[in-house]
């Protein structure tokens, strides 16, 4: 089905059809008309699904034929559990409103508040916003909500995990009661579900379309996932290894804590591989020129935390590796997706030791498979990792 057959109007398409969307993602094919049609939507769908263009472009189209904003005014608000994804999404509000009028901003914590402040003035038609530094500036009354008619709340388990419930349960105060809800998550919780319910008096709760696009079908079709066994105390040397002995182009590493982040890019430097790390002990100036520079191509290897990575879009990124496996299964889903994103291949690749086996296991049995085992010749296994178990239950065995 085209995009114009979805109600989007003839200076969205021309933008998106220029970035080379030829047919719209399934979620965007869902979730357009409903979002169009006025309703409330709680949608679940990762990202490298197109989630961001759908609800972005309903919102320009709706926006497309509005009156004049007031200064200091914004009408819609999108929220973002990190700076990086507000920068992201940001950038392609800009590309899908390049033959429109309709104007946006990326608002965020850890750089100066003058340079936000200022180009409130104005107003601003999107605001993409992490929760924090928008209650700052509410506060300081440098923007009002009084036309606001659109909330989106994107990534919204991530938001709920990193503690911004309060901070978004602040906001959502400050909101006209009326407007339109849209809520996207990878996974919908019960916190997530909540949330949901607090949005406002009536809306969001029984009224609201539901969405749901399965991150694993998507995951299983174009990501190759595989782990090796290994002792911890020879992790890093192992991971040096697979990059030279399989000349890898480009990786992007997840580690589980920032100092584990730094730790690894001085050990693999010492064996002469040049790795940056982002995390949040990092400025946020460090993380975008480090970012930019993985994404052109300068720097191969990055070694990063969870949370400085959420949401990245990292255009061709062949391979993710988990040198820390992360404690949450979900975690595990949304890290192998910053590969093989809008259908092109990738590989997923975790360095498991015997203290990951819980973790392991809790992961099989939300991917309802096992993950296939390499063995790596050169570094033998002293601490064997068991046979996996699917019906494994990780809460009951604490
Ligand atoms: P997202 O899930 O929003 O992070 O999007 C993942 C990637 O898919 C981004 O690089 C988008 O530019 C791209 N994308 C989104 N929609 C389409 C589409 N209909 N056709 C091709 N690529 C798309």
């Amino acid at each position: 089905m085209p995009f114009a057959k979805l109600g989007l109007s003839t200076p969205l398409v021309q933008a998106i059809t220029e970035l080379g969307y030829n047919t719209p993602t399934p979620i965007q094919e869902q979730a357009i008309p409903a979002i169009l049609s006025g309703n409330d939507l709680i949608a679940t769908a990762q990202t490298g699904t197109g989630k961001t263009a759908a609800f972005v472009l309903p919102l320009l189209e709706r926006f497309s034929t509005a009156g004049t904003l007031r200064g200091k005014r914004i009408r819609a608000l999108i929220l973002v559990p990190t700076r990086e994804l507000a920068v992201q999404v940001e950038a392609s509000v800009a590309q899908y409103a390049k033959h429109t009028r309709l104007t946006s901003m990326a608002m965020y914590g850890g750089v100066d508040t003058e340079a936000q402040k200022e180009r409130l003035i104005a107003g601003v038609d999107i605001l993409v916003a992490t929760p924090g530094r928008l209650l700052d500036l509410a506060h300081q009354r440098a923007l009002h909500f009084d036309e606001l008619k659109v909330l989106v709340l994107d990534e919204a388990d991530r938001m709920v995990d990193m503690g911004f419930g309060d901070d978004i349960k602040k906001i959502i105060d400050r909101l006209p009661e009326t407007r339109q809800n849209l809520l996207f998550s990878a996974t919908i919780t019960d916190d997530v579900r909540a949330l949901a319910y607090d949005f406002s008096d009536s809306k969001m709760t029984d009224l609201a379309d539901e969405i749901n696009i399965s991150p694993n079908v998507r995951a299983a079709a174009n990501i190759k996932q595989w782990l090796i066994t290994v002792d911890k105390d020879t992790k890093s040397a192992l991971l040096s290894h697979l990059i030279n002995e399989q000349a890898w182009d480009q990786a992007l590493i997840f580690t589980e804590k920032k100092h584990n982040a730094a730790k690894l890019v001085a050990q693999l430097e010492k064996r002469g591989i040049k790795a940056d790390s982002i995390h949040g002990g990092r400025s946020q100036a460090m993380r975008e020129m480090i970012l930019a520079q993985f994404k052109t191509g300068e720097l191969k290897y990055l070694v990063a935390t969870g949370v400085a990575a959420r949401g990245l879009d990292i255009g061709e990124l062949s391979r993710v590796v988990n040198y820390d496996l992360p404690f949450q299964p979900e975690e595990y889903i949304h890290r192998i997706g910053r590969t093989g994103r809008a259908g092109a291949s990738g590989e997923a690749i975790s360095l498991v030791d015997i203290s990951d086996f819980k973790n392991l296991c809790a992961i099989e049995r939300r991917l309802k498979n096992t993950i296939e085992r390499k063995e790596i010749a050169d570094f033998p296994v002293r601490k064997a990792v068991p046979a996996s178990n699917l019906n494994y239950v990780k809460n009951s065995n604490r």
